[in-house]
């Protein structure tokens, strides 16, 4: 996969892609990520990017001809017929584990990473061709946006993480996952469940799968109103109610 980030601040994101696993993916050559400067694409003495908004208002807003200048030339250098080009907005469909793994399957990814008051409206319109936002709050920038669209959709690329790491994640089914825990047994009092340490695999696997179910419904029901549950993972979500009335 190839990820291009189009930015005015490339130095926000030097860091993110820089440590542990994304660092290791794009030394695998599982990823190649390159950090583009809209500036870059200016002509005049400034490299002005951004300018005052018609019908007045505060803040600035981000040019259109740098940004398609930039797209333009990130696609005329790709062999990808269709790079998918995103702008981060916070008026865009919400990053989720679905839209991660779907993004996961594309060959190149364009990431606009807006700024001040935001892109110039012909942007969104006629050079993206999705908008995603990655929560219900306002950021000063696309930057960080970006790295953790970058973090979630990376770490999905097949070769990333051993099999079964993901399989079993938050989000994977419409379920969250199950509590971990690791040496020491006792801890400050509080013990590790006992289950996970008598070695039956069967049992283990029952109560992680119970937990899983019981925190989906404890912190996000939202969650399993919109999903079909395994008949099993039904029966376990009625035994919990039926303990709660
Ligand atoms: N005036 C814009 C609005 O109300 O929609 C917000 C602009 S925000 C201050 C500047 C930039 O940060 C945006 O253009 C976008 O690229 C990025 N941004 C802010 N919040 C974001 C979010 N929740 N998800 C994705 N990008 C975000």
């Amino acid at each position: 996969m190839k990820i291009d980030l189009v930015t005015i601040f490339p130095g926000i994101l030097e860091g993110p892609f820089k440590e542990s696993m994304i660092k290791r993916a794009i030394d695998q050559g599982l990823v190649e990520i390159s950090l583009v400067d809209l500036r870059d694409y200016t002509h005049d003495r400034h490299h002005q990017v951004d300018d005052t908004p018609y019908g007045g208002g505060k803040g600035m807003i981000l040019k259109p001809e740098p940004l398609f200048e930039a797209v333009e030339d990130l696609k005329a250098k790709t062999n990808e017929e269709h790079p998918w080009v995103i702008l981060l907005t916070p008026q865009g469909e919400r990053l989720n584990q679905q839209l991660a793994h779907d993004l996961s399957c594309k060959k190149h990814l364009i990431l606009i990473c807006g700024r001040y008051e935001g892109v110039d409206e012909r942007v969104r319109t006629a050079l993206v061709d999705q908008e995603i936002s990655i929560g219900d709050y306002v950021l000063t920038g696309g930057e960080l946006a970006s790295a953790v669209l970058v973090d979630a959709v990376v770490r999905l690329l097949p070769g990333f993480l051993a099999e079964e790491a993901s399989v079993n994640e938050s989000f994977t089914e419409p379920l969250l996952e199950h509590p971990h825990y690791t040496r020491p047994p006792v801890y400050r009092g509080m013990e590790v469940p006992p289950v996970l340490m008598s070695g039956n695999h069967a049992e283990i696997a029952r109560w992680r799968r119970e937990q899983s179910v019981r925190r989906t419904y404890e912190r996000r029901p939202d969650l399993l109103d919109t999903s079909i549950l395994m008949p099993e993972d039904e029966i376990i979500l009625n035994n919990i109610k039926k303990k709660e009335s």
